[in-house]
């Protein structure tokens, strides 16, 4: 039996009424890493909380990993690092490729959480006052708690990171958001578990396109990022739900 776990925490697109924005929380041997971080983070880990029936709780997550720049992976991530500032006196370990550190900060961040009120004085203050950065290696591996970590680009609007994420013997294979793309189901396949976007429109994954590939890859592979119109009940491809526990 594998240690390592995926919970599932959203499934969603941006659009979704049904669900939260998609989203991942990692889990081995008590280290627990958040892939994205969708708006409203913290009710997002207690619906799931709820779902699963096991306690999650923003305490225990330190580290997040945002795969690309889109708002519904990363609008929680301002509430989050005010958390773990203000609550926790901590910094969040931010792991990201170096084209999203570039633009995260002076481009999404920075409005909003550069100044800070005193009550007496406004005081400045910089990226590395809330985060510590580890870039991901599009060339290579790094390693974050137990989990080693390569990524390869996808096709997307915005530089976007899909990922192969191995720990306890065991791997799992994330499309992150991308374009139909065969080279990319290479990069993913030797994975045990695959866990793969479907949405609408050119820099997303059509659901016929997935449909259509082998039995034995689509038996390992999970549909997430589905619009709320996807017929989950009759798809060639389970598709995920939230609170739900993987074991790749
Ligand atoms: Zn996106």
């Amino acid at each position: 039996m594998s240690d390592f776990e995926v919970v599932v925490l959203g499934v969603g697109d941006t659009f979704s009424e049904r669900n939260h924005s998609t989203a991942l929380l990692l889990r081995c041997d008590g280290f627990q890493l958040a892939i994205d971080c969708p708006d409203s983070y913290r009710s997002v880990l207690r619906a799931a909380t709820l779902r699963a029936g096991q306690p999650l709780s923003l305490a225990g997550v330190d580290h997040v990993l945002i795969t690309h720049v889109h708002g519904d992976h990363m609008n929680g991530l301002e509430g989050v690092a005010f958390y773990k500032h203000f609550v926790e006196g901590k910094r969040v370990q931010l792991v990201t490729s170096p084209e999203v550190r570039a633009v995260i900060w002076d481009e999404r961040l920075k409005a909003s959480m550069s100044t800070l009120w005193d009550g007496q004085r406004f005081r400045a203050l910089t990226f590395d006052d809330y985060f510590e950065h580890q870039p991901l290696d599009w060339a290579g591996e790094i390693t974050v708690g137990p989990f080693r970590i390569r990524s390869r680009r996808t096709k997307h609007h915005v530089p976007t990171s899909a990922l192969i994420v191995e720990a306890a013997g065991r791997t799992l294979g994330y499309s992150s958001d991308t374009a139909f793309d065969p080279s990319l189901l290479s990069f993913l396949e030797p994975a045990d578990l695959i866990i793969h976007e479907t949405n609408y429109g050119p820099a997303h994954t059509p659901y016929s396109s997935l449909a259509a590939l082998p039995a034995d890859l689509r038996a390992r592979m999970r549909l997430i990022h589905y619009p709320d119109e996807l017929d989950t009940a009759d798809s060639a491809i389970a598709a995920l739900t939230e609170g739900e526990i993987l074991r790749p």
